[in-house]
């Protein structure tokens, strides 16, 4: 056995053995599913963009300027293929399994829910809901005909911009969501924290309230929080949960 099998056979016991997982991810677990990350290797803030992405997901820059966010998500959305990968499939599996209390993620891309998720924490928002900025209607996105078209949507009340249920870089992060994943990984048996560079703060700082012994820490490259971590794994994400089901080690 190989440390690479050691290492997946010790997180499928910690899996089999505990009851209160929660999975706690960022970017990194889509990237697998052909959505970049921020930070990786591929990235997006290594793309070559007129305006950087990162003032692009400001609020102060979509205040004068959303159609620059719009043409980003249009661009975005205007990938082949993009569905939930074995990651997701796995953390819904464990969910069904009465042994997940949470999903806590940084995503926006709404892929744990499709792959069947329904405890769903979402740190930063989703960006296929829409509010309006004018008379705060709640819409979707399939409400709205010209969202994926890179034109800035407007209500179908109000005829105000429509903004994305996102939390722009400036903004402040909901704080029954922030309260709901305190609570679920203070409580947690296992935290397996997968595909975060772990610098976007006060998402990153979540793990302070882990008070257990099981750590899993799944990326790539290093991160602030190796050093407490448990478990490292630097296997991509989607095909460490893969190899799991593939052995018959589903929930
Ligand atoms: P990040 O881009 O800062 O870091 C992603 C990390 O995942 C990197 O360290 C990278 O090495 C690692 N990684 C990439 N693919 C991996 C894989 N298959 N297996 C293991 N590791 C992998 O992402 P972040 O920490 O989530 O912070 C970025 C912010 O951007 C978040 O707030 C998030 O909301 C947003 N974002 C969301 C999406 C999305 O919804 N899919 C995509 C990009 C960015
Ligand atoms: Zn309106």
């Amino acid at each position: 056995m190989d440390q690479q099998d050691g290492r997946r056979g010790l997180l499928a016991r910690w899996i089999a053995e505990s009851q209160r997982i929660v999975f706690f991810g960022g970017a990194g677990v889509s990237t697998e599913s052909g959505i970049p990350d921020f930070r990786g290797a591929k990235g997006f803030y290594h793309q070559d963009r007129e305006i950087p992405l990162e003032q692009v997901l400001s609020i102060d820059f979509f205040t004068v300027n959303p159609q620059a966010y719009w043409e980003w998500f249009a661009q975005e959305n205007a990938r082949e293929g993009v569905a939930p990968n074995a990651a997701h499939r796995f953390v819904a599996d464990l969910e069904r399994a009465g042994k997940l209390s949470a999903v806590v993620t940084q995503n926006i891309d709404g892929l744990h829910q499709q792959a069947g998720s329904e405890r769903v924490l979402e740190l930063h928002g989703n960006w296929s809901r829409l509010t309006c900025t004018g008379c705060g209607e709640r819409l979707s996105l399939s409400d709205v005909d010209d969202a994926r078209s890179g034109a800035v949507p407007h209500c179908p009340a109000c005829a105000s911009i429509l903004r994305p249920d996102i939390v722009f870089y400036g903004e402040m992060l909901d704080g029954d969501v922030i309260e709901g994943s305190v609570q679920a990984i203070a409580q947690a048996d296992l935290l397996i924290v997968a595909g975060t560079s772990l610098v976007v703060h006060p998402a990153a700082g979540l793990i302070d309230y882990y008070t257990g012994e099981r750590l899993v820490l799944m990326n790539a490259t290093p991160t602030p929080y190796d050093s407490r971590a448990d478990l490292i794994v630097r296997e991509p994400v989607g095909q460490v949960f893969q190899e799991l089901e593939r052995l018959g080690q589903r929930p």
